[in-house]
């Protein structure tokens, strides 16, 4: 197959976009994915302090990359978790990642509060992850506020946020749309913004852009990570029906702006997100 801008050789075959390109043409489409979901939603504002928070896998360390990229100004933070192995190698992947953006990184090492999730797993064995996600938003939060950072930044995919929202609503749990935004503001003085650049992006493209750009990062995955069911799922959707993900992620954002922007219709006064409610659009045509 060949590139669809240029002829060459295509590398990127993107069903999502109907789209495929070579080495050379592949990182200008992905910087500009990216940049214009961080318009189109708002996810960064101009001069924020930003603190981008890096595992040393392909996603956040795309992220840092394409926020380097585009000229934004930031630091990195690690967690180490103490995981044996794989924290020492995610975080000899995001020291070279630092080096090669040349941008400033912070450790935070969990032990400095008594624990390590390797402690977690062999007392609380179940609930690996869900501490693990307690202890991350905590320090990615309290390292935030207390260094003058006005907004974190994770390495989120659309395959993360579909996966989260099918899980969420087949167990009958009540939605967290927050959680699916692109961007949360603070409800409190304690709690520093967050949003995902990378919301819009798969993880598959995130995987090209680090392998094309010769991105640092480890593929090593976390030994106590859980049998991945809902992102598999989300996989075999997109395979049958490309490009699923993203119009899904973009259906939800355009229904919660409509939830949020209540009006009244301006004929009959009833309730809607338009000028004129549907009933009487409809009324209209009689
Ligand atoms: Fe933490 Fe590993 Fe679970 Fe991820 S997979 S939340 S790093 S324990
Ligand atoms: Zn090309």
């Amino acid at each position: 197959m060949k590139c669809r801008k240029c002829g060459r050789r295509a590398v990127a075959i993107l069903k999502a976009y109907g789209l495929s390109l070579c080495e050379r043409c592949y990182p200008e489409f992905y910087l500009n994915l990216v940049k214009r979901s961080i318009k189109r939603y708002g996810i960064l504002k101009p001069k924020e302090k930003i603190l981008a928070a890096v595992s040393g896998g392909k996603d956040s360390s795309a992220m840092a990359n394409v926020l380097k990229k585009l000229g934004y100004e930031f630091e990195l933070l690690y967690i180490d978790l103490g995981i044996d192995h794989y924290s020492s190698e995610s975080e000899r992947a995001v020291m070279e990642l630092a080096e090669s953006i040349d941008v400033n990184v912070n450790v935070v090492r969990l032990e400095e509060y008594g624990f390590t999730v390797s402690d977690v797993r062999k007392r609380l064995r179940r609930k690996t992850c869900s501490a693990c996600g307690t202890a991350k938003r905590y320090i990615m939060n309290r390292f935030a506020r207390e260094n003058g950072f006005d907004i974190i930044t994770t390495g989120h995919t659309v395959e993360d946020i579909v996966s989260f929202y099918l899980k969420n609503v087949a167990g009958g749990m009540r939605l967290w749309a927050e959680k699916l935004l692109p961007r949360n503001e603070p409800f409190d003085e304690k709690i520093v913004a967050r949003a995902k650049p990378l919301f819009e992006v798969s993880e598959k493209e995130n995987m090209l852009y680090v392998l094309i750009e010769s991105i640092p990062f480890t593929p090593m995955e976390c030994p106590y990570a859980p049998n991945p069911e809902w992102k598999e799922i989300v996989y075999e959707i997109e395979r049958r029906k490309p490009g699923f993900s993203k119009n899904f992620i973009r259906g939800l954002i355009s229904e919660k702006e409509e939830f949020d922007h209540v009006k009244y219709c301006r004929l009959c006064g009833e309730i809607t997100n338009r000028d004129i409610c549907s009933f009487c659009k409809l009324r209209m045509s009689f």
